[in-house]
């Protein structure tokens, strides 16, 4: 990109330096683009879809995670600080310190917040240590202890609601601790019960299909349209409500997935839709009343099912859009669901926002059912291609 396109773009600020926010950053810098900012107060950068391999046991936690520092593309500036709110009509966001960043484009990268208070009783019980998860990396560590050591009882798996983050992965790492289970010779002595705000274990019938077959495999007793209304950690109980009805389910381990939700900033800045995320055109993500606000990844209100795999083409519209226009690229609602169902196969569920099937390998219509070579795209590949190709710009 010429000197001067890129001084027209003005200083260009990203919100969030996650996986949407340094794929951005590195294709921006890719192109050519000099004054690319990183707003982000993480001091570490975290790989998400591994922490379900870290609670189901077969990952650890220095495969997830690496510096900022380190993450940050060369030539990106990175202010380690938390954006508290948007000036758009002043073109500036003011930071958590009270300073303010003026910018020519600004991209919205900041994700979901979890809200663990939102649930009587679950904070407490992910902050005392009686709830395991892979939402967060400490509680994935400590989900992978929890499931490994136990040889009997009751362990409840809770999904969350939508809007999430890829909200079927908190099935992974049930799926990886039945497997080890039924190797050890335990699984039997062991009550597994999913708990799922959804009327079916996946959106998409045929996907469905292959993890009814794997609930089933394992015995676990699903229960659908369910909400988890309250956890009571000292009792070690929680109540789900069905049909406003309340059932009250003892747990000797309980891995649960947080509510989540668009941050209030974003709506305090004025730039919300209806559900509170960036109100971005869902083919260009750019803002519908802003012109030079953006946003892309888990802030975005672009899918019903939020994922990482969905970022990677989103990125791509962006940067087009700010430096070679006359492409027209647009999203096309392309997301992702993987699911380990063993510790060597995965069910991999691709799809567009309409429900339909779209596999990367488009000639193979059956590539989401039950595979090993899937397993290892998820576990091993995938995560190879997020350091060293989608951090830096590259796929
Ligand atoms: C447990 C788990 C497993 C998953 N598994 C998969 C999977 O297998 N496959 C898949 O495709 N997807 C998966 N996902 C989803 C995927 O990880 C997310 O969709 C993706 O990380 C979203 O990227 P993002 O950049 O939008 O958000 P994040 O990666 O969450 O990054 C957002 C960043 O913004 C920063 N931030 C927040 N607020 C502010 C602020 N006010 N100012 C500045 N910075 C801010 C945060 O600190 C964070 O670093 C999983 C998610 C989770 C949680």
């Amino acid at each position: 990109m010429s000197r001067s396109a890129t001084k027209s773009l003005g200083p260009i600020v990203i919100v969030g330096g996650g996986n949407a926010g340094v794929s951005i950053a590195a294709r921006l810098r890719r192109r050519g683009v000099a004054d690319v900012t990183i707003v982000e107060p993480r001091r570490e950068h975290v790989y998400a879809p591994l922490q379900s391999h870290i609670a189901g046991g077969v990952a650890e936690r220095r495969e997830v995670v690496r510096s900022q520092a380190r993450v940050t593309p060369r030539g990106v500036t990175w202010v380690p600080e938390r954006v508290v709110a948007v000036h758009a009509g002043e073109n500036s966001v003011e930071l958590e310190s009270g300073t303010r960043l003026d910018y020519g484009q600004l991209i919205i990268a900041a994700g979901i917040d979890q809200r663990w208070d939102a649930i009587p009783g679950l904070q407490e019980a992910a902050a005392d240590g009686s709830l395991v998860s892979n939402y967060t990396l400490d509680l994935a560590e400590a989900a992978s202890t929890a499931l490994r050591d136990l040889d009997a009882g009751t362990v409840v798996f809770t999904q969350s609601a939508e809007p999430a983050s890829c909200a079927g992965v908190a099935q992974k790492p049930m799926y990886l601790a039945c497997d080890r289970w039924r190797e050890r010779g335990v699984l039997d002595r062991i009550r597994v019960v999913f708990v799922s705000p959804e009327p079916a274990p996946f959106h998409i019938g045929a996907v469905a299909s292959e993890l009814r077959r794997t609930l089933d495999a394992y015995g676990i007793e699903a229960i659908y349209n369910a909400d988890l209304a309250e956890v009571r950690p000292q009792a070690s109980e929680l109540d789900v409500v069905v049909d406003g009805q309340t059932t009250t389910i003892g747990y000797d381990v309980l891995h649960a997935s947080p509510p989540q939700a668009a941050a209030a900033w974003i709506a305090e800045s004025g730039l919300q839709g209806e559900d509170g995320f960036v109100d971005v055109d869902r083919e260009t993500l750019r803002h519908r009343r802003w012109d030079n606000v953006w946003a892309l990844g888990d802030a975005a209100s672009l899918t019903r099912i939020r994922s990482g795999g969905a970022i990677r083409s989103q990125a791509k519209v962006i940067a087009d859009a700010l430096t070679r226009p006359d492409r027209k690229r647009r999203y096309d609602g392309y997301s992702e669901t993987p699911f380990t169902v063993t510790a060597h196969s995965a069910v991999f569920a691709e799809f567009d926002r309409r429900g339909r099937l779209q596999p990367s390998i488009p000639w193979w219509r059956t590539l989401y059912r039950e595979r090993r070579f899937t397993y290892v795209m998820d576990r091993w590949v995938l995560p190879w291609v997020y350091w060293n190709l989608i951090l830096t710009g590259r796929a």
